[in-house]
């Protein structure tokens, strides 16, 4: 038996439909929800990511605009673009593109964006909010993982869940997340001696390493739950997760693949994070 495929394009596509009819009826009302997405320097992928982030607000109807800076910017530039935006009572959603030029401090730039525009849900007001379960942007990857799990009606409440990766923007808060479910979380990393007991008592398994196919059959629960978040490039060019997605299926109830599984929830919620924005600004 082959566990079922979490399609994260699908799940994604219905979520901006449904937006889309969202900010049509606050466009009614007079208020355009608008995301100001600040890029330092010509990184292609990061190009590319943004290029993405502004082609999904015009589908959806969300007004964007991409401000362009030179990778020669400094840090007190760029503290005083973000000073700007955040009184600028037009923008809704600030994101700042990481990552920065090795000049500029992220976290001097994450804790200047006022937490009501951060849509990234990479402040520190914000991160302490989603600790805490109060109700606030979340960091827009977990924010997908979860929206995935509540979509295809998977229980989370009581489940053991394993994240493999302890970032700030993936590991931590999907774990933080899971646990405002009720779930019960490990957190595994490099330093984890016998990953493999882990992740075999996994009921959810969520893996963020960014390494190709680290998870294998062998490694998973039968029956579990697995979400890979990993994104590498395979020496033919083509995309992968940090599972290898065809073995797991084998064991996995249910799966998301690389790519059309978790990569397309994570700009979807970014969108929703601004909207939210919007709403909560304009309702000030
Ligand atoms: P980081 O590099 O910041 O974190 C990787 C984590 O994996 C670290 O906590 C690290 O442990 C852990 N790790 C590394 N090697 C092992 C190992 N052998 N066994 C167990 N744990 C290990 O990556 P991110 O969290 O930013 O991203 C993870 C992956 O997800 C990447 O492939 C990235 O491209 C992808 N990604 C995908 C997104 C999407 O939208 N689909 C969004 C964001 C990221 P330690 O802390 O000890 O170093």
């Amino acid at each position: 038996m082959l566990g079922e495929v979490i399609n994260g394009k699908e799940i994604a596509q219905e979520l901006r439909m449904e937006m889309k009819h969202d900010v049509s009826e606050l466009k009614q009302k007079g208020y355009t929800p608008h995301l100001t997405v600040v890029l330092i320097g010509d990184h292609p992928a990061s190009m590319s990511y943004v290029k993405g982030k502004k082609k999904a607000c015009e589908e959806t109807g969300i007004s964007s605009e991409i401000i362009h800076l030179p990778e020669t910017t400094s840090e007190k530039e760029l503290l005083h673009v973000i000073d700007r935006l955040n009184s600028d009572k037009s923008v809704h959603g600030i994101l700042v593109q990481l990552p920065l030029p090795e000049n500029i401090n992220e976290r001097h730039i994450i804790e200047a964006i006022d937490p009501l525009k951060d849509v990234d849900g990479f402040n520190p007001v914000n991160i302490g909010k989603m600790m805490t379960g109060e109700d606030t942007f979340l960091p827009c990857t977990p924010y997908g993982i979860i929206t995935m799990l509540k979509r295809k009606n998977i229980e989370i409440e009581g489940k053991h869940a394993v994240i493999i990766g302890r970032s700030n923007i993936v590991g931590k808060p999907v774990g933080q997340l899971l646990l405002n479910e009720n779930a019960t979380v490990t957190y595994c990393h490099s330093k984890t001696i016998n990953l493999k007991a882990y992740t075999q008592a996994a009921d959810i398994l969520v893996v963020a390493i960014g390494r190709e196919h680290a998870i294998s059959k062998e490694d998973i629960k039968t029956g579990s739950v697995v979400i890979d978040v990993g994104i590498n490039r395979m020496e033919n060019g083509k995309l992968t997760g940090d599972v290898n997605f065809d073995e797991a299926q084998k064991k996995a109830a249910y799966i998301t693949p690389v790519p059309r599984g978790v990569g397309p929830m994570t700009i979807t919620m970014l969108l929703k994070n601004t909207i939210k924005a919007c709403i909560g600004l304009e309702n000030n």
